[in-house]
């Protein structure tokens, strides 16, 4: 009999065996955490709208792609919205999904197309940090693209000044808006007329 040899640890072995089970359980539970955070900053960040970013390049005019697929900003007083006050919807132009209509835009001298806000559950907001200024991004909440900026030193009744590139946009006028399959917004300035 050899009895001697068999245990090489000075600890019992149920102590051992408690410490193993410990040691798992703990790793399960970390890496659970640090998952669902993860998880948590990808699906706001991170929405691509289905597309990889070689489509969206492949898809996109130069500009438009800096614009709505890597936050870029249009030169002030540039763009084709800023003075443009048509009756119509505004379109996010990666994915057509409805986010303004010009019921809300209104003139802010910024330099850029401005709403007061935007169509109800269709535009994400996230903090911005970047270039040592605090502001809100704002983005498609459809395909993630960036917009603009949020502020708020908008006109009542909101306050809010949706701040957006005339490149992440597409107008459709209200004559359009029926056969573009938009039809749901006709009521909308049909009420406005008779006012
Ligand atoms: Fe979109």
């Amino acid at each position: 009999f050899h009895v001697t040899g068999v245990q090489t640890c000075a600890l019992p072995i149920c102590f051992q065996r408690a410490g193993i089970i410990l040691i798992i359980l703990m790793s399960i539970l970390s890496f659970g955490i640090s998952q669902s955070k993860q998880e948590g900053t990808m699906m706001s960040k991170e929405n691509t709208g289905n597309k990889t970013e070689a489509e969206w390049q492949k898809e996109l005019s130069t500009e438009v792609y800096q614009i709505l697929r890597e936050k870029g900003t249009e030169r002030a007083f540039s763009g084709k919205y800023d003075e443009h006050f048509e009756a119509g919807v505004y379109l996010c132009v990666g994915c057509g999904d409805t986010l303004y209509t010009s019921e809300t835009k209104y003139n802010s001298g910024c330099g850029w197309p401005a709403f007061s806000d935007g169509i109800t559950g269709k535009i994400d907001e996230f903090e911005d940090n970047s270039f040592g200024m605090r502001r809100t991004e704002i983005t498609c909440a459809n395909c993630g693209g960036h917009l603009g900026h949020v502020f708020n030193d908008g006109p009542k009744p909101t306050g809010l000044r949706h701040c957006v590139n005339s490149a992440s946009l597409k107008f459709v006028p209200v004559a359009d808006l029926e056969k573009q399959g938009y039809g749901k917004f006709t009521p909308l300035f049909e009420k406005a007329d008779k006012k």
